[in-house]
């Protein structure tokens, strides 16, 4: 018997998002103009107490719009977190700047305040020129450093582009991850903690630039009976249809953020005593939607089981299971980007595993995923 695939991340639908897509058909909204956009703008900036949104067709569109609404140009630098997924910092690469990438800390995972610092200093001293922006990222779910980020920006007057992709839900100090930057970014991928199939928002307090998002996402038609395109546009909009899968998922985010929450706690219970096996606590005055729980093997204290080990075990069971992400100044795409490394994140690449952390997943399959690594971890 071939049991079925335990997945790393499903979508998982609350019941009312059938609904709201059933309207637009019957109404015909089914374009990316349409009621139900305006409605899912209106979740999202009420959820995050934030201005202004702008629901996008991805949350890589996202931070490229980003990007363009902060002048990013050719020749520019622009400095993003090391680790982290190509979505974050491949739009560096469509406005043809460079990224710099930095490092972790580990406390966070996420960027490392000291070496922005550095990194700002040196990139001023070897080019003349400030980056243009910083993009930072809140991996897993688990808030960075925002507090000591946001005053370096501010101190260097930088703007900072926060892509809460992975973050929904989460905050520092009961501030929602997202509004601490210039500009927050979201993803509605479909292995994200919400999803609306596929989709993204942009949101600031800055309304002229929610409305310029807009304005780029639909082709950039200046206002004329005719097409009149005085800029290079995008098809950057979210659909109707999809928005009103959005606004379904919204009705039950903060439940999904306790159930991935749960599954932490449960894997943390099982596990986190286990010589070797390490889970990242939650930073001091941060809560994290624990996204996706993660784990690191010390293969020094495990008697030289590695978390390949595990991920292999797990494969063979039919369970899905990927090391975190790999720096992005070690992708061979990216190999001459400047990079400021401390070797932080590149441990945890060697060291990290996710583990099946859907808001759905079977309590049966979580308690296999423990029972295999436990086996795996005693030879
Ligand atoms: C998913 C993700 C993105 C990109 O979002 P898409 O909606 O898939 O384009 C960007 N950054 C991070 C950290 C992500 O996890």
């Amino acid at each position: 018997m071939t049991k079925e695939k335990v997945w790393l991340s499903s979508p998982h639908m609350g019941g009312e998002e059938a609904k709201f897509v059933t309207e637009a058909f019957d109404t015909n909204w089914v374009s990316p103009v349409g009621p139900h956009i305006v409605a899912f703008e209106e979740v999202l900036s009420t959820y995050n107490s934030i201005g202004h949104c702008a629901a996008l067709s991805s949350g890589t569109a996202a931070i490229h719009l980003a990007l363009i609404i902060l002048g990013v140009k050719q020749g520019d630098e622009v400095i993003c977190s090391s680790f982290t997924f190509s979505g974050s910092c491949n739009p560096i690469a469509y406005q043809l700047a460079t990224p710099v990438f930095v490092d972790s800390d580990t406390s966070t995972w996420n960027m490392d305040p000291d070496l922005l610092e550095q990194a700002i200093q040196d990139r001023l001293k070897k080019t003349g020129k400030k980056p243009k922006a910083i993009i930072i990222v809140h991996l897993y779910g688990t808030p960075a450093r925002i507090e000591a980020i946001m005053d370096i920006a501010k101190r260097h007057n930088i703007p900072v582009i926060e892509d809460a992709a992975e973050a929904l839900g989460a905050t520092y100090k009961g501030k929602k991850l997202g509004t601490f930057g210039d500009l927050g970014v979201y993803s509605f991928n479909g292995n994200k903690i919400i999803t609306t199939s596929g989709g993204g928002a942009l949101v600031s307090e800055n309304e002229a630039w929610i409305k310029k998002a807009r304005f780029l996402a639909t082709q950039a038609r200046d206002a004329a009976p005719h097409y009149l395109h005085s800029e290079i546009g995008y098809n950057y909009r979210l659909s109707n249809i999809c928005a009103g899968i959005g606004r379904g998922q919204m009705m039950v985010l903060d439940e999904r953020v306790r159930q991935r929450r749960d599954n932490f706690e449960f894997y943390t219970r099982e596990l986190g005593t286990l010589p070797g096996v390490y889970f990242l606590p939650e930073p001091e005055h941060s809560f994290s939607n624990r996204w996706l729980t993660t784990l690191l093997i010390d293969p020094a204290q495990t008697g030289g089981v590695t978390r390949e080990d595990i991920r292999l075990a797990l494969e063979a069971a039919n369970i899905e299971s990927r090391p975190l992400w790999k720096p992005m100044h070690t992708q061979p795409v990216f190999k001459d980007a400047p990079s400021y490394v401390n070797g932080v994140s590149e441990k945890l690449f060697d060291q990290g595993l996710c583990l099946p952390s859907g808001s759905n997943l079977p309590t049966a399959d979580r308690s296999q995923v423990v029972e295999i690594i436990k086996k795996v971890l005693k030879k």
